[in-house]
């Protein structure tokens, strides 16, 4: 067994214990293995252990992992910034994207999506602690956004999306993953679709269980250090 399979099972087992521990449902909670920058072999490796989830953030890798690995059932997630020239080549690969938050964005993905006769899931990624680095929209823009996102009939949003800030302190980490569990449940009322959260990296995807997030995203944790000069 390779290291990363080692990694799955004890992140598995983190997972299990701590949803257990704040009283939720294993089963409600998806790990998205993020192999940005790792190549196909690795992904072969943990979908042979049972994992069917990648989150790639590069339309042109994606591309070339999802046709390098086309004989297999995996569930393709976009988590990066999107380009809207890319739209094309994200859209017939990706079961979820989860990084919009431009209306135009929506508007390009129905079209792409239209062609290719499939109803695109997307998450709304809010960025909830503010920070100028980060994507997406406020908290308060949301509904707008979801308003106008009903006109679109082959995109459905079926969840937000947030990443932590740059920090240590787990109270604040924790307060922006509450921040969006808050929106959801606000909005859900109006949005039944409106059900996932995609929160927790490898450094927070504790607090993020038991924030309430539905989507973990773990990459170095599972693989490794990334090196960005290669394969990415
Ligand atoms: C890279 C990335 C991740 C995974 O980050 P790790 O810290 O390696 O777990 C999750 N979400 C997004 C949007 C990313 O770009």
């Amino acid at each position: 067994m390779s290291f990363i399979t080692e990694n799955l099972k004890n992140i598995t087992e983190n997972i299990k214990k701590h949803s257990n521990s704040v009283n939720r449902n294993y089963n409600d909670i998806l790990l998205i293995a993020v192999s940005k920058t790792f190549p196909v072999e690795y992904i072969k490796e943990l979908y042979e252990f049972g994992i069917k989830n990648f989150g790639e953030n590069k339309a042109q890798e994606l591309r070339k992992k999802a046709e390098e690995l086309k004989d297999y059932d995996i569930k393709w997630h976009f988590i990066g910034r999107i380009q809207t020239n890319k739209i094309k080549y994200i859209v017939p690969i990706s079961e979820y994207i989860h990084s919009v938050f431009r209306e135009k964005e929506i508007v390009e993905i129905d079209k792409i999506a239209k062609k290719h006769s499939k109803i695109q899931k997307i998450l709304i990624e809010i960025n909830v602690s503010g920070e100028e680095t980060k994507g997406g929209i406020e908290p308060n823009e949301l509904n707008e956004l979801l308003k106008q996102a009903e006109k679109y009939e082959n995109v459905k949003v079926v969840g937000l999306m947030t990443m932590a800030p740059y920090t240590n302190d787990e109270n604040e980490i924790k307060k922006v993953f509450l921040g969006l569990k808050e929106l959801r449940d606000k909005y859900v009322k109006d949005y039944p679709d409106l059900r996932e959260l995609s929160m927790g990296m490898s450094n927070d995807y504790l607090i993020a269980i038991e924030s309430g997030s539905t989507m973990l995203r773990i990459g170095s944790l599972i693989f490794g250090k990334r090196n960005y000069n290669i394969g990415g």
